[in-house]
């Protein structure tokens, strides 16, 4: 963050070459209207037929819900309020947050007994363990005893080489026992936290559209903190434009892209980090190191679905603009919008063409 002049330079130098025209989408400011605006690209009679609502959840994280309501603006508010009485069950299993939470019984079991679990925490679980294989170890949800020794948003704890051993002994995926027949996690060590952060908010937003298509709303976006799931189109029958933004200069957009029934992410190492020395230390941790992967500054997922495009993001970001997006085109689950540590734009080959550039305040 120190040298943001000289990245951004860099970005405009190859905006201006044409190189890859991309940049990067910036959904964490969806939840202003002013962004709304910019994002959706509505006129004044469009912006009629939506019906929006947000709250504050899943541990201090904003999330609006809006659906266009077709004249049904009462339903659509009811369907809003479903949606999010949904959001809130899933936050109760899967929230590392909540003591009552299965992740949490799951983690004070660990080194002890299986702990049987709810479909969804299952389905969350195996398909974070498969993102695991896919990544190569790059994502990995068993990371939450270092986050929590890091303490990103309290003490602020820089590991020493001690913790860092310690730790690994209990971050390793291969420890993370599913048992099938019984639908039952075990945590094989004492001491090992299962941390969905990475991929939790994907799924909830995936949960939140599929009650709003129920109630038979068939358009509308879903968006949590750096997570965006999208359907339909706007009022006007176009698709939904998402704001592209720039990692050192918080509330710009550097592109743009439009898009319908998908899921888009962002990982960033501005979204939560502290300073110490002089070094940033931001929350996407290297399972190798486990100190912050450092070969990006964001990652951005398209994907069908927003537990592959969060999961995916946070996988890619750690793998590095290279491997990460290798990583993508060999899975074909997502294509992605790499920012690199020093600036540098790449993108998978589906993106490049679709992304419009042009630097705006969101
Ligand atoms: P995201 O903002 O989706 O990229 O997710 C970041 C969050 O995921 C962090 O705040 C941690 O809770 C968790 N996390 C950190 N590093 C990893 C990793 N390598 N794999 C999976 N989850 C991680
Ligand atoms: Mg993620």
């Amino acid at each position: 963050m120190q040298s943001h002049g000289t990245h951004h330079d860099r970005l405009h130098r190859r905006q201006a070459l044409k190189l890859l025209g991309l940049g990067l989408l910036s959904l964490n400011t969806v939840g202003t209207s002013r962004a709304w605006g910019a994002l959706t690209g509505l006129a004044p009679d469009e912006a009629r037929e939506l019906v929006k609502g947000s709250r504050v959840m899943m541990g201090n994280i904003p999330i609006t819900i809006t659906v266009v309501s077709l004249g049904r603006r009462h339903d659509a508010n009811k369907a809003i309020a479903a949606a999010f009485a949904e959001i809130e069950r899933l936050e109760g299993l899967l929230s590392l947050f909540n003591s009552a939470s299965e992740v949490s019984r799951i983690n004070r079991s660990a080194g002890q007994r299986p702990t049987p679990v709810s479909y969804e925490t299952w389905d969350v679980i195996s398909r974070g363990l498969e993102i695991g294989r896919l990544t190569h170890g790059a994502f990995n949800i068993v990371l939450g005893a270092a986050s929590q020794r890091w303490s990103f948003l309290d003490n602020q704890h820089v590991l020493v080489p001690e913790e860092v051993a310690e730790l690994k002994q209990e971050s390793r995926i291969e420890d993370v026992i599913l048992d099938e027949r019984r639908q039952a996690v075990l945590l094989r060590k004492a001491g090992m936290v299962i941390d969905l952060g990475g991929i939790a908010k994907g799924y909830i937003a995936d949960r939140a559209k599929a009650v709003l298509l129920e109630r038979g709303f068939s358009s509308g976006i879903v968006a949590t903190a750096g997570d965006l799931v999208l359907f339909g189109t706007k009022p006007d029958g176009k698709p939904w434009r998402v704001g592209v933004q720039h990692p050192r200069k918080p509330g710009y957009h550097i592109a743009s892209i439009d898009l319908t029934d998908c899921a888009v992410s962002t990982s960033g190492d501005y979204e939560r980090f502290f300073t110490k020395d002089g070094v940033i230390y931001h929350h996407i941790l290297d399972p190798k190191t486990l100190f912050p992967a450092r070969e990006c500054q964001s990652v951005t997922v398209v994907a069908q679905h927003g537990l592959f495009a969060d999961a995916l993001s946070t996988g890619a970001f750690v793998m590095g603009p290279q491997q990460g997006l290798a990583m993508l085109a060999q899975s074909d689950l997502g294509q992605a919008i790499v920012i690199d540590d020093r600036g540098g734009v790449s993108a998978s080959p589906q993106l490049e063409a679709r992304v419009q550039f042009g630097a705006e305040a969101s």
